[in-house]
């Protein structure tokens, strides 16, 4: 994105803005097909649907071939709303992966028969108990890991996730317990990917499937494909990725004699440079040394800067039109009363600034690569509606989910007497 934009795939902000309202999310259904292309060598992408989950935006992708993650009954009831249909298809259409059962989804997959990736022993009894010769497969803690943040790393014994590699053994004793086949392994230890650190990922796949044996019939690679947030930052080697995996399945393959299925279960990679979060400037003010930008939007629509840090690239869109402008260092802002709630902010909190162009009131600042964990993780803090979606497709903008309303915000609630 440069630094003063006016369009979003062809289509002129201030008119979505004003069309919409702000704060707006829009989507660029081009930018997701394109990701889903780059992974086609895969036997199965299967979107981990909490980067984004807006049934347009799963119905987009089940419509471009890609299977689908649940993490939780919700996510289920998504995935269903969209078209995928439960049951023990192969490869299966939904997959339910976590580390707990709650009560509402262990009913859910036993009834609806989703297939289950167990990421606890515990799963394994609580699942075999209600649902006896049914298969499985089993999400892997190799015992590493790897993220961007301490948040984000999803391996090692600092990770909740996954079942330990030391305890497969437990666990296939727990599972003949039950008649329950273990047929895939699946391992998803963190965002950023170096090569070095992909072998040993796949190395450790090899190991753990070899424990089990030739009931295996897919593993999974899981997620944590990155994504270029910063300018300069390259589009990962896809296809150095797919020859790692497609190696460690093919060894495999041989090993048991019968085809193994490869999977990869991509949140982020597919969605994130596909969003963009528009704001509208509300207040430009002078404090000390700093210049702030205040937006309409906060951390009540995008988490990630005060959650990990992360940095967004942004954007600023002149309401009048002008294709130059000068650039100042500013701070970036929202709306809620917390000091936390910048946008241009680094991991620990510390405020810094940026270089954008000169902004005033009624101008936009579109922020970039907001499609993955930005909507999702947004939430009702100071009694903020939650924004509207757009997705743009085939030239034309389509509301994909309207803005909530201040009634909205206080339907489920009741005063007593
Ligand atoms: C979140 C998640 C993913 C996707 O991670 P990204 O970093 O967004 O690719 C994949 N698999 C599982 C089980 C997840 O929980």
């Amino acid at each position: 994105m440069t630094p003063l934009v006016h369009e979003i795939a062809g289509l002129a902000i201030p008119e979505l803005a004003q069309q919409f309202g702000t704060p707006l999310y829009v989507y660029d259904a081009r930018t997701i097909l394109e990701r889903i292309g780059h992974l086609a060598a895969f036997d199965v992408v299967r979107y981990a649907q909490k980067a984004c989950s807006n049934i347009a935006i799963l119905d987009l992708v089940r419509k471009n071939n890609v299977l689908v993650d649940a993490v939780s009954a919700g996510e289920i009831h998504r995935a269903m709303a969209a078209g995928y249909k439960p049951g023990f298809n192969d490869p299966p259409e939904i997959v339910y992966t976590a580390d707990i059962f709650d009560h509402q989804t262990l009913d859910m997959v036993v009834e609806l028969g989703v297939p289950v990736n167990c990421g606890s022993p515990d799963m394994i009894s609580q699942y075999g108990q209600r649902a006896p010769g049914n298969s499985i497969t089993l999400r892997i803690n190799p015992g590493f890991g790897h993220g961007h943040s301490q948040k984000t790393n999803t391996g090692g014994e600092q990770s909740k996730h996954g079942i330990w590699h030391e305890q497969i053994e437990d666990c296939i004793e727990r599972a003949n317990e039950h008649g329950l086949t273990i047929a895939g392994l699946h391992m998803h230890i963190g965002s950023g990917t170096d090569m070095e650190h992909l072998s040993q990922v796949s190395s450790a796949m090899e190991q753990a499937a070899l424990v089990v044996g030739s009931s295996i019939t897919s593993i999974s690679a899981g997620g944590g494909l990155p994504t270029p947030y910063r300018d300069g930052d390259d589009l990962v080697d896809t296809a150095a990725y797919y020859e790692q995996w497609d190696a460690t399945r093919g060894r495999l393959a041989k090993e048991f004699g019968h085809h193994v299925s490869l999977e990869i279960e991509p949140g982020r990679y597919l969605a994130a440079e596909s969003g963009y979060l528009v704001a509208e400037v509300r207040a430009v003010k002078q404090m000390g040394g700093n210049r702030y930008y205040l937006l309409d939007a906060g951390f009540n629509n995008l988490a990630r800067p005060i959650m990990y840090g992360s940095y967004h690239p942004m954007a600023v869109c002149p309401a009048n039109g002008d294709t130059e402008r000068a650039h100042q260092q500013v701070v970036v802002g929202g709306p809620l009363c917390e000091s936390g709630d910048i946008f241009t902010q680094e991991d620990g909190g510390f405020v810094s600034s940026r270089s954008l162009p000169e902004a005033h009131v009624g101008d936009y600042v579109v922020i970039g690569c907001a499609g993955a964990y930005g909507h999702t993780m947004a939430s009702n803090y100071n009694s903020k509606p939650l924004t509207a979606e757009v997705l743009i497709s085939d030239g034309s903008p389509h509301l994909i989910r309207e803005r909530q309303s201040l009634d909205d915000l206080i339907r489920h609630e009741r005063i007593p007497g």
